[in-house]
């Protein structure tokens, strides 16, 4: 998603059809706004300067409304949005008993697991860590691809990860047009040598 003003009307450019066409959204009527997703554009520099003012407003939802309790859910690993090291998964794990591999790697580094449409299709994760066009968008400081062919389907929500590192057999894959580091090799040998070695990487 992107974003424009013209004529004093914001021109939302979103994608659609797996990214194949952009299409052009304009507001007609005002106030206008638009949503856009977590990791989807890199925060702006905190400028001290700028002040705005806040406005309290306080919300009656008229008594239909009430919190009965809250409860915080444990997902057992860090939140994919909010992570600074994500593991990227795609069917070139082959299984998912080998899936498991790279989540065993997730925890040791304290790391997030995201997948790739093919192997949310498999069933081996679930439609929440899906990341591309049709997923989610992720930001963080290091994303490890093992296995990800770099589908311009799957890199749309990758594209604000500071640091790639890509991992694929296929040494002409497009994931490593954008990766920072590429290894051509067998995910399948090198995740159990990263698994033995791994320590919490400084990024
Ligand atoms: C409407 C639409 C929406 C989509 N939305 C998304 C989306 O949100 N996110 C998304 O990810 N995709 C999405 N896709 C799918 C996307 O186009 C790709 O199909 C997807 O990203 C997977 O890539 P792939 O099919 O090339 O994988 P594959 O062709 O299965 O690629 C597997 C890769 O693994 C490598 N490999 C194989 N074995 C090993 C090994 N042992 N070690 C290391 N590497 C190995 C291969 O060389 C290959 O590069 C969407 C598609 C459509 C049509």
């Amino acid at each position: 998603m992107n974003f424009d003003v013209k004529e004093g009307k914001l021109v939302m450019h979103k994608p659609a059809f797996g990214g194949n066409v952009v299409s052009l959204i304009t507001t007609k009527t005002k106030p206008q706004m638009a949503t856009a997703r977590p990791g989807m554009f890199k925060p702006l520099v905190p400028n001290p300067g700028r002040r705005g003012e806040v406005t309290r407003v306080v919300m009656h939802a008229g008594g239909r409304i009430s919190i009965l309790a809250r409860r915080p859910v444990d997902i057992g690993h860090p939140d994919l949005e909010g992570a600074e090291v994500v593991i990227g998964v795609e069917r070139g794990l082959k299984r998912r008993e080998n899936v498991e591999l790279a989540i065993a790697l997730a925890k040791k580094l304290g790391a997030a697991v995201a997948a790739t449409r093919n192997v949310v299709l498999a069933g081996w994760l679930p439609y929440k860590v899906q990341v591309g066009v049709s997923g989610r968008a992720i930001a963080p400081k290091l994303y490890i691809a093992f296995g990800v062919s770099g589908h311009i389907n799957h890199l749309v929500g990758i594209r604000n990860a500071r640091y790639i590192v890509a991992v694929n057999v296929n040494r002409h894959a497009d994931i490593f047009k954008v990766a920072d580091l590429g290894v051509v090799g067998d995910a399948l040998q090198i995740i159990p040598i990263l698994l033995e070695r791994a320590v919490v990487p400084r990024c």
